[in-house]
């Protein structure tokens, strides 16, 4: 820690990116710790290839992430919340060429790319160590920060539920209150907060649940043209695969989605992205892995070029060995 905080605190202009399809966790990492740069005046770039779930633009600063970058004169490029460095999407190959890569991660899959790397596994989400890095740092905490700290963790362990849950995250978020976050604005912005499509999305959704003859495994599927017929977006979906997670001895869910860009007659070949989730019996970033994905034993996805039937092959298969 303390060798990249004084790499930190000797470079110039620092690009700190998080990976694409942002969740709480990414968009908190990377505003958190880009206000932080900012007390020790540093020069910084945030970016995120997507753009910002609407949940999440009410988050301080949320307006500094760029999607596009043009300077390519980075000293330093922070990477946050990626296994992988291809997880932030086209910038990857650009991002790779500056002269020093500093990755800070809690996932177990991480490849432990770029040249120096913080990687705590049993941090409750990558604001965790953020926060960490700014006590370490001596920077204050302030609202701002707070707020982006608190929705990090608040979101990565799902209200305080998923099995991540640790001592740290009632302690921060503890401390993030004391600071002045107000729990019931930021649940207000992030958890109630529907559109009319995205009730009617949840309705399919719910709709296209499967469950394999041995009970153990469930699908949900979202195609694009349920996205078409409700004007929704990906960001919409957040959420909806504990539906299908808390049906009654189901071990392992799926989500399939499928991609907005990728329409077209390719004899149902689309880009699909497959959200797997774990009961605790069963690791899912294991699996995640050998589909060219990767994540935590109870959260994992991947993404694939494929056909729906293939995919669902694929699943059946999984699910009739567990
Ligand atoms: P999601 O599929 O977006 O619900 O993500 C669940 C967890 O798996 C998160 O911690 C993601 O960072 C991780 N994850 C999802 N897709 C990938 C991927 N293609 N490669 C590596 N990790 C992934
Ligand atoms: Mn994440
Ligand atoms: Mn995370």
């Amino acid at each position: 820690m303390n060798r990249i905080i004084n790499l930190l605190r000797n470079s110039h202009h620092i690009l700190v990116v998080a990976h694409n399809n942002p969740d709480g966790d990414a968009i908190g990492s990377l505003i958190a710790l880009g206000l932080s740069l900012d007390v020790l005046n540093k020069k910084t770039t945030l970016y995120n290839e997507s753009p910002i779930p609407a949940v999440y633009r009410f988050l301080p600063s949320a307006n500094r992430i760029v999607q596009h970058i043009n300077n390519t004169h980075f000293d330093v490029a922070v990477i946050l919340d990626c296994s992988d460095l291809k997880r932030i999407g086209d910038a990857a190959s650009m991002v790779s060429k500056i002269p020093v890569i500093v990755n800070i991660d809690h996932h177990v899959t991480n490849t432990r790319f770029g040249h120096f790397q913080f990687i705590d596994t049993s941090a409750c989400a990558t604001a965790e160590i953020i926060y960490r890095f700014i006590k370490k740092m001596g920077v204050p905490i302030n609202k701002d920060i707070a707020t982006s700290i608190y929705t990090g963790i608040l979101t990565d362990t799902g209200s305080f539920r998923f099995s991540n849950t640790n001592r740290l995250a009632f302690e921060i978020c503890q401390e993030m209150v004391e600071v002045g976050v107000d729990p019931y604005d930021i649940a207000k912005q992030v958890y109630g907060t529907y559109s009319l499509g995205r009730i009617k999305l949840l309705n399919l959704a719910l709709d296209s649940i499967e469950i394999t003859n041995n009970g153990k495994l469930s699908i949900m599927t979202l195609t694009q043209d349920m996205f078409d017929k409700t004007h929704t977006r990906h960001e919409d979906v957040e959420g909806f695969i504990n539906y299908a997670r808390n049906i009654e001895d189901v071990k392992i869910t799926a989500l399939i989605k499928e991609s907005c860009n990728s329409k077209g007659d390719k004899g149902g070949v689309n880009t699909f992205h497959i959200s797997l989730r774990s009961n605790g019996t069963v690791d899912v970033a294991s699996i995640a892995s050998t589909l060219g994905g990767g994540g935590h034993p109870n959260a994992a996805g991947f993404s694939t070029e494929s056909t729906l039937s293939d995919i669902k092959s694929i699943l059946f298969e999984i699910a009739e060995k567990v």
